[in-house]
């Protein structure tokens, strides 16, 4: 036995913190045998170039996550309605033999696809979900996107381009940040990719920066802030337009000359959000004008500042409103686009914001496809997870007969958990790629479970698009698989390979290779990339070669779009550049440095300008304008995260949820003592759709007249494989949530602002 360190980014958030795992391994790598070993401890990595050492409580515990014995290691098919463990080869035969049943008899767009969030943290997601998704061939796809953060990418693509166009705050640089709906000392930052968010937000203040944090919640964040403004929940849009008017009436919108030609639409906002003074505002937002008014000309004052906007503002009615007017706001303060500012990452991998010709594109749209049932418009290739039951249950043709969901539990992440599950009861097959038997997969005809992640390769393709710096790290596998069990990648390729009609034995390795050479092609024929007029057979061949590490599946589409990016080694261009040979070769990650102003290269709208005033935002106002009507008495719930928590993702890790129970309906004391409850007291929490019984946590630190509830608890469903989790297993709020309430732009589901009602449960 030999003991070793390996270097690795940790997968579980959008922090991407480097992780130094001391490893004791029980056989050699090689000729004989696979690497595989034990776990003795994981610490940050202190060399990481930008996480220096800091991790969360989560990160060490991919220990435990690696070695769960709830976690799956072998198939599991449903027989006589309980999963037993199968082959590999056993458990492809009942997929082909489902999935194509129901594509012989029903078409393919009966067969529907949900994609979970972890995916977007996974490499072998993120490089073969598309393969899966275009091999299935329907147009029935749903993801946690639509529970999250759509509406921003939304509001990024009509105003810049593309749906990755999205500014981020420059934290390390700001004098001054105004943050609403977010809490990274629990969730660390999301939508703007920095490792040890809370570290940086106490540096802002150290340089004498000033914080301000819009939540109806006093979280970890507010508390920690200079200012706790106690909004009612939904009603950001209103004091975002309230901000924005109050710096056109003060004179002060000034975007500053760096954006001189480069902005459309100025005067057209400052029209349409004429009406929404901070006095009209102030009785619906629960904020008053004097303070709306003073913090819209801080932000006006401070040298650099940044408006940032986060799950409380997207989970809402108006979610892509609500991210538009920050955006809005961090431009008519002469924010956007400057060091210190909202500014635009410039990612190592190339990515939309990189690729084709710069400063000008063909824009963003929503609406090229609509729902079956009530033809709500298509965002991002996606239709709303929230209407995906109504996809399953409602007959006619284009019905919903099969599932696939790869890595999501949505029975817990999407609203009215009792009419999906009812849903998903129904369907004639379902498939799930997923690592637990949990609330979700317990209703798949079979579980295809991935291996842990420590046994695959790591690069964080998607969110190192909203990092603060450009900033690559690669991260080989700790262990190497047992053989016999197929990697991540070959699982999504030989789904989609069945999908495909290949049958039970598609080869992943040829399914790899033929996508491949489908991207060097387009790549090769692009005349803004590096590679440009290449032959692509040359550019195949330096990819895959030995000389290369005869990269295959994820890792060799992550090395072609690391040497076509602004970095890149640029297939021989540029010797020292950036590849995944060069990455392995310094493990500790490379830093390219911080965000640079990027207006006008990174647009990608038509007009080659910034879009300050979209048509489809502006016809948005009159539903704004209407939400200025509100009853003060309703109770509204709004969800929370704690910060050993990922969703429903690590409830099954006993060392994140032990101690004082954390699923508790937070209530103001006012409103506890109106009920008659005391701490710990039952309260029945009733929606539209739902109900729920939970304990009363009293607090102080939430608006009166605001209830909160954490999600991604309630693991107490029969037929589950989370012994750990069932022994906490909480309430599930998504119980309540609504799948009619979405944002109307986007399609993001409404899970903040809920309207319940409250009852003290009487105890025995
Ligand atoms: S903040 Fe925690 S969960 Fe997120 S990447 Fe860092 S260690 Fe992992």
């Amino acid at each position: 036995m030999t003991d070793r360190v390996a270097i690795r980014t940790c997968p579980l958030c959008e922090a991407g913190c480097g992780l130094e795992i001391t490893v004791r391994d029980d056989s050699t790598h090689g000729a004989s045998g696979p690497r595989s070993g034990t776990v003795i401890r994981i610490r940050g990595d202190m060399n990481d170039v930008f996480s220096k050492g800091y991790i969360c409580p989560k990160g060490s515990t991919l220990k435990q996550l690696h070695e769960d014995p709830d976690r799956l290691r072998q198939p599991l098919v449903k027989r006589d309605g309980k999963h037993v463990e199968v082959s590999w080869e056993e458990a492809w035969e009942v997929v082909d033999r489902g999935l194509t049943r129901v594509i012989n008899t029903h078409g393919r767009e009966s067969i529907g696809a949900y994609l979970g969030n972890p995916g977007a943290h996974n490499l072998a997601a993120m490089t073969f979900n598309r393969v899966l998704l275009t091999a299935i061939g329907s147009r029935q796809r749903f993801s946690a996107s639509s529970v999250d953060q759509v509406p921003k990418q939304v509001s990024a693509g009509f105003m810049f381009g593309t749906a990755v166009s999205v500014p981020v705050p420059d934290l390390d640089r700001t004098d001054y940040l105004l943050m609403l709906g977010a809490n990274p000392y629990a969730s660390n930052g999301s939508l703007a990719t920095a490792p040890d968010w809370p570290g940086r937000l106490e540096a802002i203040r150290a340089r004498g920066g000033k914080i301000i944090v819009v939540d109806p919640r006093r979280s970890r964040t507010a508390e920690s802030a200079d200012e706790w403004l106690a909004i009612r929940p939904g009603t950001d849009a209103l004091l975002l337009a309230a901000m924005v008017t109050a710096v056109f009436e003060a004179g002060r919108a000034e975007p500053g000359e760096h954006l001189t030609g480069h902005l459309n639409g100025i005067e057209d906002v400052h029209v349409a959000l004429a009406e929404f003074t901070p006095e009209r505002v102030e009785r619906a937002v629960g904020i008053d004008a004097a303070t709306i008014r003073r913090i819209a000309l801080e932000l006006c004052d401070a040298p650099r500042a940044a408006v940032y906007g986060r799950i409380g503002t997207t989970t809402v009615a108006f979610g892509t409103t609500a991210s538009w007017l920050v955006d809005v706001l961090n431009a008519v303060t002469g924010n956007l686009d400057i060091a210190g500012g909202a500014m635009f990452p410039l990612p190592v991998a190339a990515g939309p914001t990189t690729r084709g010709k710069k400063g000008v594109g063909k824009g963003f749209k929503t609406g090229r496809g609509k729902t079956r049932v009530r033809g709500f418009p298509e965002a991002l290739g996606e239709y709303p997870a929230a209407l995906m039951a109504e996809e399953i249950q409602t007959p006619g043709p284009g019905q919903i007969r099969a599932m696939v969901v790869v890595g999501g539990n949505p029975l817990r992440s999407t609203p009215n958990s009792g009419q999906l599950a009812a849903a998903f009861d129904s369907l004639d097959f379902m498939v799930s790629v997923d690592i637990y038997l949990n609330e979700t997969s317990r209703h798949a005809d079979v579980i295809l479970p991935p291996p842990s992640p420590l046994q695959r390769s790591h690069y964080d393709l998607a969110l190192l698009n909203f990092a603060l710096r450009s900033v690559a790290n690669y991260s080989e596998p700790v262990f190497d698989l047992p053989p016999g069990v197929p990697d991540e990648w070959e699982i999504l390729a030989r789904l989609a390979g069945i999908a495909q009609g290949l049958g039970a034995d598609a080869d992943p390795a040829t399914i790899d290779d033929v996508t491949i050479r489908s991207i060097i092609e387009s790549t090769v024929r692009d005349d803004t990339s590096v590679i440009a007029g290449r032959n692509a057979e040359e550019i195949y061949d330096a990819l895959s070669r030995p000389a290369n590490g005869s990269l295959r599946g994820p890792d060799r589409i992550l090395d072609l779009t690391l040497r076509i990016g602004p970095f890149g080694e640029g297939f021989g261009a540029k010797p020292d550049g950036v590849s995944v040979a060069m990455l392995k070769r310094h493990p500790h990650g490379v830093d390219y440095g911080a965000m640079v102003p990027r207006i006008p290269e990174a647009l990608r709208t038509p007009s080659g300008k910034v879009e300050l005033a979209p048509p489809e935002l502006l016809a948005d106002v009159p539903r704004l304008r209407a939400s200025l009507q509100h009853d003060p008495e309703q109770v509204l719930l709004v969800g929370r995260r704690h910060l050993r928590s990922n969703n429903s993702w690590m409830h099954n890790i006993r060392v994140l949820v032990k101690g004082k129970p954390r699923c508790t309906l937070q209530i103001h004391p006012d409103d506890a003592a109106r009920l008659g409850v005391v701490d710990g007291s039952p309260v029945r929490v009733t929606s539209r759709v739902g109900s729920v019984v939970a304990p009363a946590e009293i607090t102080d630190g939430i608006r009166p007249r605001v209830v909160s509830l954490p999600h991604g608890w309630g693991h107490d469903e029969p037929g589950t494989r989370q012994s750990v989790a069932r022994e906490y297993a909480g309430v599930n709020s998504n119980v309540l949530t609504d799948h009619e309430a979405l944002d109307p732009l986007s399609g993001n589901a409404v899970l903040n602002g809920i309207p319940v009602s409250l009852a003290a449960v009487a105890t025995a």
